[in-house]
């Protein structure tokens, strides 16, 4: 610690920060070099912010130097420095910016990670907004020195060692920009030899947009890529340069290249990544898509722009680069822009038809995109009403008829259909497996008739908004009035009309309330009863995510079918007919509707089902 003398401030850490740094110290064991990626993309940042400034021209920016980072070693004494001339850090910056967790959240999110992996992967750091940290995973001590590039600010030096405080202190700099340095520890000594420095560069950092000196040696090589033509473009450099700008260390899924001239002129590169960021995941509800990066003729505008795509396409990565717009837009006239508009427009329709392409050229590459991104991209059903149809044929389902990892699209599905179907039907809630199993399926799957099997939840928010495709209606099967009279196959015996009656009558008096009526079934061949939604009830796996997510709901009522075929059914009428009053009737009853609302998941204590399922036991193996 530096010497005490009353200009030194002291400050302590949030409890949060402690946290967070103990966590980033003690557990981070996978990849410690990125820490060097971490600075240079902050020193990066730091220069696009005073570039961008300074063409915007507020007048509160000083100039600023050539812009650059310079890094400067001493492999005996383990020193490690770098500078940028960038934007740099008044007091209250150097206080928010590196003395608190910038997001919220941030915390929990790594602990949760931890958890699972129980090895934390240092890679992660970065997509966290606390990339600056990850020094203290190499330093014991880190010192930052950084003078605001706004006109009257002083230098400063920031100094802490993790640990739990920092301090502050007032120091003399003549040159805006920011210069971190430390001695590394012990262990980590290696980087502090010239190779591993270049060598870590140019795997992390070889497109940063401003030369990286190492003494007299230029570092990176500086270039705009999107600019140079599509044959040019040499893959491995393209995927580095796609883990340079997503911070993800895995190659893309694809790319796309753009170049468009006419009405607005603009290049692009754009990415797929192969999996949804851990974010996207781990925080559903706030759904922060980023979006790709806004450049003006060769210069970074902005980081992550969300005005380039529609928001159920902003996972896509990337650079936009435009000679439309001026150098010194701001924020607000790039939201309102009718430049951006347009390039949003054409944007959209090139992505749509690359993923279309991709479907047809490269499926088993879309089908690794449709499970990552599928629930995401069905969002635009809702909200992106010009693409509507090409959304709708992007779309792919399981099915009662498709093998395990197979997709139909609703064109197959209808191609398929049997002269007399008029409708298509799908099936919602849970896994493939679940959905099998429900009772509702019987007769389609007896009749060979094709349903698709809604296993993503978002279906239930999207699928019934296609009213028809191809001018098909569609429909669940769990709906009451669907129509079965195309039905072919014979059936077992059943229970006489005139028992049924009075039989439906027992059923509707033991279940009273609970549900809105009992009716005989014809869709059933082998499960005695099944519950259905009435014409206008909601689907029950729609009601289930309401629940879920605390919506205040009235409980909807169901329809019971029967089976009068059942043998379960049979006995029962048998049972009425010697003694109507027999006990087990109502007992039989409650259980099969229960049993019924177990198998969709809507069955909220157990605890009567068990005891009731031990009467019945008791009964069985007393008569035997
Ligand atoms: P992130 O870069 O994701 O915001 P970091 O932990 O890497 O998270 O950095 C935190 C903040 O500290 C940055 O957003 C920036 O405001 C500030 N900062 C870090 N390094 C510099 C620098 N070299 N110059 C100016 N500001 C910096
Ligand atoms: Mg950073």
């Amino acid at each position: 610690m530096s010497k005490k003398n009353s200009a030194v401030q002291e400050f302590e850490y949030k409890a949060e920060m402690k946290q967070l740094l103990d966590l980033i110290v003690h557990s981070l064991y996978t990849h410690p070099e990125i820490f060097l990626r971490e600075l240079v993309s902050n020193a990066s940042d730091a220069l696009s912010k005073a570039r961008f400034g300074s063409l915007s021209d507020d007048g509160r920016l000083k100039a600023v130097g050539e812009p650059a980072i310079r890094i400067t070693l001493d492999s005996k004494t383990a020193a490690f420095s770098i500078e940028d001339s960038g934007i740099g850090m008044t007091e209250e910056e150097l206080i928010a910016n590196l003395g608190t967790v910038a997001k919220s959240g941030t915390l929990g999110f790594m602990q949760a990670l931890r958890e699972q992996k129980q090895e934390l992967d240092g890679n992660l750091i970065g997509q966290f907004g606390v990339g600056f940290y990850s020094v203290f995973m190499v330093a014991d001590e880190v010192t930052v020195e950084t003078r605001s590039a706004l006109e009257g600010s002083e230098g400063l030096r920031w100094r802490s060692s993790g640990q739990g405080t920092y301090t502050i202190e007032k120091i003399e700099k003549n040159e805006p920009g920011t210069k971190i340095s430390f001695t590394f520890k012990e262990e980590h000594k290696e980087f502090a030899e010239e190779y591993r420095v270049e060598n870590i560069i140019r795997k992390y950092s070889n497109f940063v947009d401003f030369p990286i000196y190492l003494g007299e040696k230029q570092l990176n090589s500086i270039t705009a890529l999107w600019q140079r033509p599509k044959s040019e473009l040499k893959t491995e450099e393209v995927n580095e340069f796609y883990k340079f700008i997503s911070n993800d260390f895995n190659d893309p899924l694809d790319y796309l290249h753009v170049s468009v001239e006419g009405a607005v002129s603009f290049k692009a590169i754009l990415f797929l990544p192969k999996e949804a960021p851990m974010e996207l995941l781990y925080r559903q509800g706030e759904l922060e898509q980023k979006g790709p990066q806004l450049y003006v003729k060769k210069v970074m505008i902005q980081h992550e722009c969300r005005d380039l795509l529609p928001e159920y396409l902003r996972f896509i990565a990337g650079v936009v680069d435009t000679e439309d717009l001026s150098l010194n837009v701001s924020r607000e006239i790039v939201q309102s822009s009718p430049v951006m508009a347009k390039i949003r427009q054409i944007l959209t329709g090139k992505i749509l038809g690359w993923f279309e392409e991709m479907a047809t050229e490269q499926p088993e590459r879309f089908r690794t995109f449709y499970k990552a991104f599928g629930p995401i991209v069905k969002i635009g059903l809702n909200t992106d009403f010009t693409n509507r149809q090409k959304l709708i044929e992007l779309l792919r389902f399981e099915s009662t008829k498709t093998a395990e990892g197979e997709y139909v699209t609703l064109k197959e599905y209808v191609g398929r259909m049997g002269a007399e179907q008029k409708e298509i039907y799908y099936h919602s809630g849970g896994e493939k497996k679940q959905l099998l199993a429900n009772p509702n399926l019987e007769y389609f799957q007896d009749n060979g008739i094709e349903v698709l099997l809604l296993s993503d939840p978002v279906d239930v928010f999207v699928i019934p908004s296609i009213h028809e495709y191809d001018k098909k209606p569609l429909k669940s099967i769990e709906k009451a009035d669907i129509d079965f009279s195309s039905g072919t196959k014979e059936r077992d015996e059943a229970v006489a009309e005139n028992l049924l009656t009075p039989l439906l009558a027992i059923f509707r008096e033991t279940l009273g309330e609970g549900i809105e009526d009992v009716v005989e079934s014809h869709r059933l061949v082998s499960s005695p009863v099944t519950l259905v939604s009435g014409k206008d009830a909601m689907d029950s796996q729609m009601e289930r995510m309401m629940k879920m997510m605390q919506q205040e709901m009235p409980a909807g009522k169901k329809i019971l079918e029967v089976n009068p075929s059942h043998p379960i059914i049979r006995n029962l009428s048998g049972m009425m007919m010697a003694d109507e009053r027999n006990p087990l009737i109502r007992t039989t009853i409650r259980q099969l509707y229960e049993g019924a609302l177990l198998l969709e998941g809507g069955l909220d204590s157990t605890t009567d089902f068990v005891s009731r399922m031990n009467e019945l036991i008791e009964a069985a193996t007393l008569s035997r």
